[in-house]
């Protein structure tokens, strides 16, 4: 053989393995765990403001609401109903949560850290349309429309399944330029089960929740239970199923 066929074969064989190389990279999905579909069940709100005080008050005295489970396998309830308490920025939250949650915000900004809520209450339509954005946005960056549709579903909760749904968790960033997101979310994660709010998605218990991780994403689970996760490092599926 030849020098030249040589070099000719060499270029060749780079040649394919690079066709070979993008092909697997624009169709191949790496293994991950189908969701389940669920139909959403329509979670009826309302606002603080325009319920009767007995109504709050029935509200207020549910059992063990806190610990309420939604997650990929576990849909929100059917003929759920929640109360809203409206914060700033088009922002809103179960009103159970939401002294504690001032409270949590109060004193991180009185020690330097000032955090801002990002995103909230969603509807089941609001949590589709952010689906559906993100679909898009792995489909205009070049991905397979299979491929975008799995991306698309690992990062985002289907309609139905997102703790969104229930106004009982919050995505939080700084709100100042004086502080970075990460400060914001080191304070959180040392601090916040003292209000009962935990980091609901670590990377560490991410085979058990399902979902990658989300360092801003906070739940409230009551400061009982989110003391008893933060010391013994569990998440809520694992306390759940400690304590039933
Ligand atoms: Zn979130």
């Amino acid at each position: 053989m030849t020098k030249k066929n040589k070099k000719h074969i060499v270029i060749a064989t780079a040649i394919i393995i690079l066709v070979v190389a993008l092909l697997i990279y624009r169709y191949y999905i790496p293994d991950m765990k189908p969701k389940k579909q669920f139909t959403p069940a329509a979670v009826e709100y309302a606002y603080d403001d325009s319920v009767t005080s007995s109504q709050l008050a029935e509200y207020n005295a549910r059992q063990d609401w806190q610990l309420t489970l939604v997650n990929n396998d576990t849909p929100i309830c059917e003929n759920c109903s929640v109360i809203l308490t409206a914060l700033d920025n088009g922002q809103a939250v179960d009103c159970r949560i939401y002294p504690q949650l001032q409270k949590m915000f109060d004193d991180a900004r009185s020690q330097g850290i000032y955090p801002t809520i990002t995103s909230s209450f969603r509807t089941a339509e609001d949590q589709q349309d952010i689906l559906e954005s993100k679909y898009e946005h792995y489909q205009k960056i070049g991905y397979s429309d299979k491929k975008a549709k799995a991306y698309a579903e690992e990062w985002v909760a289907m309609p139905g399944t997102s703790e969104h749904e229930l106004g009982l968790c919050v995505d939080i960033a700084s709100g100042d330029s004086r502080v970075t997101n990460q400060e914001v979310w080191d304070w959180l994660a040392k601090n916040s089960y003292k209000y009962g709010f935990i980091e609901r998605y670590t990377a560490e218990k991410q085979d058990i929740t399902g979902i990658i991780p989300e360092e801003w994403h906070y739940r409230y689970v009551g400061e009982k239970a989110a003391k008893e996760m933060y010391e013994n490092n569990l998440c809520l599926e694992e306390y759940l199923q400690k304590v039933s």
